[in-house]
């Protein structure tokens, strides 16, 4: 059997930061890093578009899920730490006007490089295409597939989100059998399904500056920005920040229903409507909400209002009270009941996972296994889109990799 004081599990953005970090502290250390798959990090290559956004300069107010578990990581290696780090293996990065983190080179490639780099110590092994399927604790040690030895093991592994890029959920069962418990998961950070028929006219419109709110059985979820439909139902990061609600309030056996204001910083739009009617009198009635929305989706709040006639003209005389209020009605409320969203395969994050009560936020340790630690997405944390998962998952890699013992 081959020993290893530390053996990782996940090569990811979590499980590199932490072999990097833990290599630093300890040099006499042999760090075994394993993934399922023949490239590590392949994930990375992924994000952001294939650019990247590796971290967020307000990750610490944002609203993670398990925010005062995750504030200990998060404190300790703040987004500028993270970015020191980075600096550190030759990274350099800039920050975008929302606040957004990025590699100067705008390229993907050169985050996953750099991490690659920065892991090619003597005294880490990568095993590519070695997925972990059994770690048995022993006395002081944890034996790995049963073939290799390692005095501590990181649990890096992810959650299900996305398998194609690595993290099929294998980790979650490898923490269940050390007898950890797992939240109910989610895929989050996906686009939402609705009635195909309901959304099909509208496929390919993008409207921004929208207030969303996903009406729950017991709370409302609210999120703003941009949208776009698709035939399925409406993607956008606005739409996919609510997708984990949607998710649970169905398994929850409750169907939410999502109601979009496409214009929430307008409160008195019938006034707004009566004024058009006249400044576009006799243009076609096609353009009656051109002025204020995309062309096709006013066009269609017009046809969901019953009151769209392709060769109409714009007429004050035609349009009742009433039929300005159904108008109005499809602007600040139109609906559309989620139906579910397009699941893991196709979502950025996992939302559940290992259950933070049962590790000590300080250290990342268990508090059931004794040299067990866990980092990244496969405990129950995680946040919106912007950086703030990547964020997560640095942050919590640099603080297992510490290896911090509390009883020591
Ligand atoms: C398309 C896409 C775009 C994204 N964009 C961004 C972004 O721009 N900014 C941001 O902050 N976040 C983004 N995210 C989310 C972010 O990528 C993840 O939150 C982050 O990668 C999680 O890191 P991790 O190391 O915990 O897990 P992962 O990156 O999932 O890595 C886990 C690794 O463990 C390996 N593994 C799993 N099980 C086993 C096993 N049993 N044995 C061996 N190996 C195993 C996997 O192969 C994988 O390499 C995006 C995600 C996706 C899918």
């Amino acid at each position: 059997m081959k020993h290893f004081d530390l053996g990782i599990v996940g090569a990811g953005a979590s499980g590199l930061a932490a072999a990097i970090a833990a290599s630093e502290k300890y040099p006499g250390y042999k760090i075994a890093l394993f993934d399922r798959l023949p490239r590590v990090g392949k994930k990375i290559l992924a994000t952001g578009n294939g650019r990247c956004n590796l971290t967020n300069i307000n990750a610490l107010s944002h609203g993670y899920r398990n925010k005062s578990f995750a504030s200990a990581a998060l404190n300790k290696y703040p987004p500028e730490s993270v970015m020191d780090f980075f600096k550190r293996i030759g990274l350099y990065t800039f920050i975008d006007g929302e606040g957004r983190v990025y590699p100067r080179s705008n390229s993907a490639n050169s985050v996953l490089d750099s991490l690659r780099y920065a892991a090619e110590k003597d005294n880490i092994s990568v095993f590519a295409e070695t997925r972990v399927s059994d770690i048995i604790p022993g006395e002081n040690s944890f034996t790995v597939n049963g073939e290799y030895i390692c005095d501590k093991i990181i649990l890096a592994g992810g959650g299900k989100s996305s398998p194609s890029q690595g993290s099929d959920g294998s980790a979650l069962s490898l923490a269940r059998s050390l007898g950890h418990r797992v939240t109910q998961t989610v895929p989050a950070l996906v686009p939402l399904n609705s009635r195909p028929d309901k959304v099909k006219s509208l496929k390919g419109i993008r409207a921004s500056g929208v207030a969303l709110t996903l009406e729950g059985e017991r709370e409302d979820h609210a999120s703003f920005g941009e949208i776009l439909f698709t035939d399925t139902g409406v993607s956008g990061i606005a739409a996919m920040e609510l997708a984990a609600a949607a998710e649970r309030e169905l398994r929850n056996a409750f169907d939410p229903v999502l109601h979009i204001d496409f214009l929430p910083e307008e409160n008195n739009i019938k006034a707004i409507i009566s004024d058009i009617l006249y400044s576009r009198k006799n243009q076609p009635l096609e353009n009656l909400l051109s002025g204020l929305l995309p062309k096709q989706l006013g066009i269609q709040i017009l046809k969901n209002a019953g009151v769209f006639d392709p060769s109409g003209v714009i007429s004050p005389d035609y349009f009742s009270d009433n039929m300005i209020d159904i108008i109005v009605g499809g602007i600040k409320d139109f609906k559309l009941e989620i139906l579910g969203t397009r699941g893991f395969a196709n979502s950025q994050v996992t939302s559940g996972g290992v259950d933070i009560n049962e590790i000590d936020p300080e250290t990342l340790e268990s508090l059931i296994v004794p040299g067990l630690y866990f980092s990244g997405e496969i405990i129950d944390v995680d946040g919106g889109c912007g950086g703030f998962n990547l964020q997560w998952a640095f942050a919590s890699g640099l603080l297992a990799g510490e290896l911090n013992d509390k009883n020591k």
